[in-house]
């Protein structure tokens, strides 16, 4: 093909076309035969081709695919709002559908900042973020985002920038080992709150896991306890960005579960839709819906798309699909298993520093010396030729960045679809042990 029009990541490079998807498996149109162990983007977490989604959407496309949210609401958007209510820990009872992370994102902040409107605190605008993070790649969602490499092109549109540091104990911003740890990182964002002025704030955001920038960091024990505090000692809401940790990936619905923290704000996308269709949410507590529903009694937000019924439909069969298959209840398990096998053989690798994640999101980190943890230089572009090496030998992988300044550093995420099974991983881990003896024998 000497022309193309169609604009993919790298303009001129050749990429296989796909022909179809079964469970936890690829095809190209080759024949060649993929192990998807990343979900595409952490985002196919039931696996392909699941009959159920298939029929389901179906089914919707012969009632009805399109409904203008202005005009109408629609049997799958009404219950699959209430599913995720019940689903959904403490007050978390209210649903806004998108179609995107981002748009999730933004949505959650644009809501933070309405909810102090209705208050009489329209001086309350500001959202503070961490680096190495990454909520999206809309301008608000954008500006909050600690991914340098993402940001640099658009500084002159982005409204804002992170403020603190990350819970990045591998390299803790604070030189302390888990002994010597105070949360310091935690502490950072009440000193930045008494810098900058409650007054101005309307909320903390943060990824439980940092995925995409950071390879699945998982925060110290006590982090997001210490979070909840600050942010109510102050009187500011704390939003969760679950975008990929969300819906069943550490195990629970939310990963903040985890550490019986309740967010006041979610924003939830890849896993719900499973990548059957595209949707996403901002989920709002009782607590913030209240002077909203007292107020103008309407969140200014939405767009064309928005609670599809379509898109609805094939949620809700993914998560009739978890319920039915139990499959939550396994995550755990098998995330302690892969991380185990992956534990195993990383004294084979010196170039492996760090394993980490919760669940089925893990990630590991690259390092030119574990001693110093030295990252490899940028030229070399490590990831880039690890994920390249996997999908050559049939292995999905996402790539991340690491490191704290959010552009050096290597990782990768691990996050098969959470269906799984132990033969599986087996094979997986089989697959990434043959891509990182090439890796360390070429690069
Ligand atoms: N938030 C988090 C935590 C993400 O990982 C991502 C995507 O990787 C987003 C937001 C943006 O989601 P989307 O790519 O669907 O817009």
């Amino acid at each position: 093909m000497d022309r193309t029009y169609l604009i993919k990541p790298a303009l001129d490079e050749e990429y296989p076309v796909i022909d179809f998807g079964k469970g936890v498996y690829l095809y190209d149109m080759e024949g060649k035969k993929y192990l998807d162990g990343a979900s595409g983007a952490v985002t196919a977490n039931i696996g392909h081709g699941v009959e159920e989604i298939i029929q389901a959407m179906k089914k919707q496309a012969g009632q009805v695919s399109f409904v203008y949210r202005s005009q109408f609401t629609s049997r799958p958007a009404e219950e699959l709002a209430e599913k995720i209510a019940m689903a959904m820990p403490g007050d978390l009872n209210w649903s806004f559908f998108v179609n995107s992370g981002s748009e999730a994102t933004e949505t959650a902040m644009k809501i933070a900042i309405q909810y102090w409107q209705e208050k009489g605190r329209s001086m309350k605008t500001k959202i503070l973020s961490r680096w190495v993070s990454y909520h999206g790649i809309t301008l608000g969602a954008l500006s909050m985002s600690g991914h340098p490499g993402r940001r640099s092109r658009f500084i002159p549109l982005l409204a804002d920038f992170p403020v603190i540091s990350p819970p990045y104990c591998y390299r803790c911003p604070f030189n302390k080992e888990p002994s010597s740890c105070g949360l310091e990182c935690a502490e950072e964002l009440d000193l930045a709150i008494r810098r900058i002025g409650a007054d101005s704030i309307a909320a903390f955001i943060a990824e439980p896991v940092v995925g995409a920038s950071g390879g699945a960091i998982t925060p110290p024990k006590g982090y997001y306890k210490a979070i909840r505090r600050i942010c109510d000692e102050h009187g500011i809401l704390f939003i969760a960005d679950e975008v990929m940790t969300g819906f069943g990936r550490t195990g629970k619905m939310l990963a903040l579960e985890h550490w019986e923290v309740t967010p006041d704000i979610v924003s939830l996308g890849k896993g719900m839709g499973a990548g059957y269709a595209p949707i996403a949410a901002a989920l709002v507590s009782e607590k913030v819906m209240l002077p909203i529903r007292n107020g103008s009694g309407t969140i200014m937000s939405g767009h064309t798309l928005s609670a599809n019924p379509q898109s609805c439909a094939a949620a809700l069969a993914v998560m009739e699909y978890l319920e039915k298959n139990k499959v939550l209840s396994r995550v755990e398990e098998n995330g302690v298993y892969l991380r185990n096998l992956l534990e195993k053989m990383k004294a084979s690798y010196p170039f492996i520093g760090n394993i980490r994640g919760m669940g089925l999101l893990l990630g590991v980190e690259f390092v030119a010396d574990p001693a110093t943890k030295t990252s490899f230089p940028r030229s070399l572009n490590f990831t880039g030729s690890i994920v390249k090496l996997a999908q050559e030998a049939g292995l999905l992988l996402y790539p991340a960045a690491a490191g704290l300044d959010g552009v050096s550093g290597d990782a990768v995420i691990l996050s098969p679809p959470l269906t799984i099974n132990k033969r599986e991983l087996e094979e997986l881990v089989r697959l990434f042990r043959r891509v990182l003896d090439k890796a360390g024998r070429e690069l």
